[in-house]
């Protein structure tokens, strides 16, 4: 059984008296116990819709979506299942996650119960002194806040902790140095992690497996290493190939060129067949499904096939004879 499990979740936004928007497509996703899953795309692909979802914190319009086996329901006024405490968010903004009046200490131990031995054990453990239960937010760094919103998930002693954006909004250094505590913690806890980010450079640091979304579908998922030496999606191969440097660090692009369509009325077929520089006949008109292309690797794109070889995108073109568009 695996730890997180999302079948062709679909997250629908209703507007009032314009259309409904719907941010997930069907997007499959799977996190498999200890492993860190990174989830990335361009801002609006409605990967934090995914991971809201995922959570409970939306309702999913379809699909399925099981943690440790159970179903995770929209989450409501009543407590939730014992069980499901064990499924943990953290979120971008750590500062308005917290209450500015109550001392920390008393934060954290809303997350599990547990006296003040368990506040400090937990704060040691992302790295905060014990002293520092007694201290307010407004009187720690924007690095050492999102640690105690890390501690406080910690509280509940999840298995699963979905990360959206996390260190976002923080400085270089302080996003390493958290990037790092992320992983020890994983590996010394055993703890599965989803991390939603738009950071290439720290998921290729942290991530063992990768999924790529692009306008609510998953459009490829890999081991990140394999991802980065073989990107075998035009659109992962383009977020790639925009980062400027040449160790793979570096930001997502707030957009790859080409005009971002809207997710109100998603082009046929293939999604990302406007943007896509191998776009041939068949892709405006059938919509790729995720298929594995090796054992472990999936990819929506028809320029690929089940069983393989795993090849560029530009090399499978060559083999297939699809001439490249030149814009
Ligand atoms: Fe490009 Fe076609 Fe593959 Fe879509 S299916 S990514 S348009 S080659």
């Amino acid at each position: 059984m695996s730890a997180l499990e999302l079948h062709d979740v679909e997250v629908t936004y209703e507007r009032r008296g314009r259309e409904s928007v719907r941010a997930v497509a069907g997007a499959s996703l799977i996190v498999e116990r200890g492993q860190i899953v990174g989830l990335v795309g361009e801002s609006g692909c409605g990967k934090s819709s995914l991971a809201r979802a995922a959570v409970g914190l939306v309702k999913a319009s379809a699909g399925e979506i099981h943690f440790e086996g159970r179903e995770v329901a929209p989450l409501t006024r009543r407590a939730r299942p014992r069980e499901l405490t064990r499924l943990q968010m953290v979120f971008q903004n750590p500062y308005s996650s917290l209450n500015p009046r109550r001392k920390i200490g008393s934060q954290i131990a809303d997350g599990g119960g547990g006296g003040r031995k368990r506040v400090a054990e937990l704060l040691e453990l992302v790295g905060l002194p014990p002293n520092a239960a007694t201290r307010f937010p407004h009187q720690f760094s924007g690095g050492q806040r999102q640690r105690i919103a890390i501690a406080r998930a910690l509280a509940a002693d999840p298995s699963v902790i979905v990360l959206d954006e996390p260190l976002a909004s923080l400085d270089a250094s302080a996003q390493a140095q958290i990037a790092n505590l992320l992983v020890n913690l994983s590996r010394e806890l055993g703890l599965s992690l989803l991390l939603i980010s738009h950071d290439l450079a720290i998921v290729r640091h942290v991530a063992d497996v990768v999924s790529v979304m692009y306008l609510g579908v998953m459009v490829e998922t890999a081991p990140t290493r394999s991802l980065w030496e073989v990107p075998l999606h035009p659109y992962t191969e383009a977020l790639i190939g925009a980062v400027p440097l040449a160790d793979g660090s570096g930001f997502l692009p707030e957009a790859l060129p080409g005009e971002v369509p809207d997710p109100a009325h998603p082009p046929s077929g293939c999604r990302f067949h406007p943007r896509c520089p191998y776009a041939f006949e068949r892709c405006p008109r059938d919509e790729p499904p995720l298929l594995p292309v090796t054992e472990i690797r999936r990819a929506a794109c028809w320029l690929q096939e089940p069983g393989g070889p795993p090849a560029r995108p530009a090399e499978r073109a060559a083999q297939l004879g699809v001439a490249a568009r030149v814009e």
